[in-house]
């Protein structure tokens, strides 16, 4: 087995990300991902037009409350202000999905209790800027986008834990789940616990996420244009990436350790057939290059051991996800690739069980999409309480 390979058995974790103008443009990180956190959205003159826009309030979002358990192991213990562990909803993750799903809930005041697992915020945690949601001209970093989330479905009432769900007990209702050992019940629960792109699990690739490394064309290709870029894959997810790449970079190396592919044969003429892209065969990548951003990849010819060095401004890597189902799988519906299976849009086939986000779409993935599923599943989860005497019919709307 390959360096690269025992790389790809062992790899995986939620993305981070970013190119060459991200590595150069990124703000600095704060330590915790939902620490103090100001933003000034008063800028004086608008965007557009030549009038003056008005002043918009400072946002001040404080220190986020201690989780209610031990960072790690022990008996749990609740502090008595934070004690709750039975609600009407528990939302499984803290991802755009599980945290918009929160706001819709806790507006409608379902008081949700959301175990939002130990990578609190989801997969743009490690990302930095954020370019295609909504509401930001200028971009935003992936961490102050998600303290955001958190902040609006803190101030309506959610309790937000940090801890990862190890079982679940879906036979009746109360619904149980467990997290570190503490038992929580509730009539209603969503599943918004996300995918984790896959990487090769190289200590390079890690240091330089974000800077040159990523996992998603759709949302970092536009910071390669005219840069010469390698995807890394022998899938349709690399062929489909490499592909879309075509738009921005001048030219792409695709990377693949085999010789066959697993990809379909007509994905692969048309990458064959592509004026930018140049498959290279048989070769694993042995270190990524560069010390603030990507400079290249060493890469090994797996039949000679040769070693060659190729520049690259940016590497993605492509070699899939893998959807955080395991406390659910036997109790839900799962595809061939271990994703949840939706009904009825965000419905299971356990009546007040309902599922948002990327855990069951690999099609769109992306945060404005799984913000949107969580609003969906909280409405549908709303209506069905009331459909079963837990809440009380409103005559107003809660949203
Ligand atoms: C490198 C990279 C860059 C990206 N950049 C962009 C971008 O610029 N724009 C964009 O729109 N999208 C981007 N995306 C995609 C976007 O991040 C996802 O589509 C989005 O985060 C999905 O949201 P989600 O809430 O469904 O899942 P996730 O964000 O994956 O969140 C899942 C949550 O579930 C929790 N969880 C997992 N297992 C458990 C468990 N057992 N118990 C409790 N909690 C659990 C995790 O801790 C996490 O909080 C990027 C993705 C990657 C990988």
């Amino acid at each position: 087995m390959s360096k690269q390979d025992a790389g790809n058995a062992n790899g995986t974790g939620a993305g981070a990300t970013s190119g060459a103008r991200k590595g150069a443009a990124s703000k600095p990180k704060t330590d915790s991902p939902f620490g103090g956190l100001t933003i000034d959205f008063g800028r004086g003159g608008g965007a557009g037009g030549g009038g003056v826009a008005p002043a918009l309030p400072t946002i001040q979002i404080a220190e986020a409350p201690p989780s209610a358990v031990p960072a790690t192991g022990g008996p749990a213990t609740q502090p008595a202000e934070q004690g709750r562990t039975e609600s009407k909803l528990i939302i499984v993750g803290s991802g755009p999905a599980g945290l918009t799903a929160a706001i819709y809930a806790a507006r409608a005041n379902l008081e949700p209790i959301v175990l939002g697992g130990t990578t609190p915020g989801g997969q743009l945690m490690l990302t930095s800027d954020v370019e295609n949601y909504p509401g930001f001209p200028e971009g935003i970093q992936g961490p102050e986008l998600l303290a955001l989330f958190r902040a609006q479905a803190e101030r309506f009432g959610t309790l937000v834990l940090d801890v990862d769900v190890d079982a679940v007990d879906l036979s009746g209702r109360p619904f149980r789940l467990w997290a570190r050992g503490v038992e929580y019940k509730a009539e209603s629960v969503i599943v918004a616990t996300g995918a984790s792109a896959m990487w090769l699990g190289l200590e390079s690739e890690t240091r330089l996420r974000g800077r040159g490394v990523s996992a998603c064309a759709t949302c970092d290709g536009f910071f390669f244009r005219d840069r010469e870029i390698g995807v890394v894959g022998g899938g349709d997810t690399a062929f489909e990436e490499a592909t879309y790449l075509t738009r921005f970079a001048s030219k792409i190396h695709l990377l693949h350790r085999r010789d066959t592919f697993r990809a379909s044969k007509i994905m692969v003429d048309r990458a064959k057939d592509h004026p930018k892209i140049d498959i290279h065969t048989n070769v694993v990548i042995d270190k990524v290059l560069g010390d603030e951003k990507v400079s290249g990849v060493r890469l090994r010819d797996t039949e000679t051991g040769e070693q060659s060095e190729m520049p690259l401004d940016g590497l993605f890597i492509a070699i899939g996800h893998r959807p955080n189902t395991d406390a659910f799988r036997d109790w839900l519906d799962v595809d061939e690739k271990g994703y949840l299976i939706v009904r009825d849009k965000t419905n299971t086939k356990i009546e007040g069980v309902f599922v948002a986000g990327d855990v069951h779409d690999h099609r769109y993935r992306q945060a404005v999409t799984a913000a949107g599923d969580g609003c969906m599943a909280a409405i549908d989860a709303e209506r069905w309480l009331e459909s079963q005497g837990i809440t009380e019919a409103t005559t107003l709307t809660a949203w």
